[in-house]
């Protein structure tokens, strides 16, 4: 059996997640990185290394994550749940802030975690460490009032991450979140503060350093403790 600490990400074909898989190669973890769409996955499919395996998984739909846990052999390390989408910067007055909208960035980016841990929980190692990628943008004290419902969803990460933190608490298992930076993705755009090799970087060293103590937590990509 394979030695090396195994990590799962999500959302793994573009943004912070691709580049979390490059740097987990880097660091010799055997990488699993999840993709929806083949079509959006090409620079994925190029990464040439033995240590790496692709799934197809939409993080809303269960039976593509029940697959992938039925897929893989090696018990996971590091289940680093980064898929997330937002509907857009507006106001709840805009366009992008329709029902619709607002229940897709509810779903993908709170139910997405959620139908990750619940369906790949049996996948866990001992003492493994559940990342949610959160953002700064869920904190409650906060100025501004554009992209509600993707400020609420993330606040609601950080919610869930706790509860998920006490679910796991027996099992030994670390469940945190972290904010990755303003990160120059396409969600992120092109006048953000970090490159996504800036921040994976980072998150990756900050994820290694995980300890019970930091269960129930949330934290920059530095690895800084964050109020949230
Ligand atoms: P991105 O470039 O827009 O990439 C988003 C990733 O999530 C893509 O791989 C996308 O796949 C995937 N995804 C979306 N919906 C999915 C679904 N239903 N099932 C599976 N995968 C899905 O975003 P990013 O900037 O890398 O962000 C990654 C995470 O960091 C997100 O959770 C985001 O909220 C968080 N974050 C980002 C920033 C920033 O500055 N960039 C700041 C704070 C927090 P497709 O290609 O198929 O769409």
């Amino acid at each position: 059996m394979s030695k090396l600490k195994t990590i799962l990400i999500t959302g793994a074909n573009r943004g912070i997640g691709f580049q979390l898989v490059k740097e987990s190669i880097s660091k010799n973890f055997n990488v699993i990185g999840t993709f929806r769409n083949k079509n959006r996955s090409q620079k994925l499919f190029e990464i040439n290394s033995n240590n790496v395996n692709f799934f197809s998984m939409d993080v809303v739909n269960e039976k593509s994550i029940v697959k992938v846990s039925k897929s893989i052999n090696s018990p996971i390390d590091y289940l680093i749940c980064n898929a997330g989408i937002n509907n857009g910067f507006g106001t709840l007055f805009d366009d992008d802030h329709s029902h619709e909208k607002m229940l897709e960035v509810l779903n993908v980016n709170v139910l997405g975690c959620l139908l990750t841990v619940k369906h790949l929980a049996k996948n866990l190692n001992t003492n493994a460490k559940v990342v949610l990628m959160s953002s700064i943008m869920g904190i409650q004290k906060h100025n501004g009032s554009n992209a509600i419902i993707y400020r609420a969803s993330k606040a609601a990460v950080n919610n869930i991450m706790v509860s998920l933190s006490e679910e796991f608490k027996s099992k030994k298992v670390i469940v945190a979140s972290f904010h990755p930076g303003w990160v120059r993705t396409d969600m992120g755009g092109p006048n953000a503060t970090l490159s996504t090799r800036e921040s994976a970087t980072s998150l990756i060293r900050s994820f290694e350093n995980l300890t019970f103590k930091s269960n129930g937590k949330f934290f920059n990509y530095d690895g800084v403790l964050m109020n949230f």
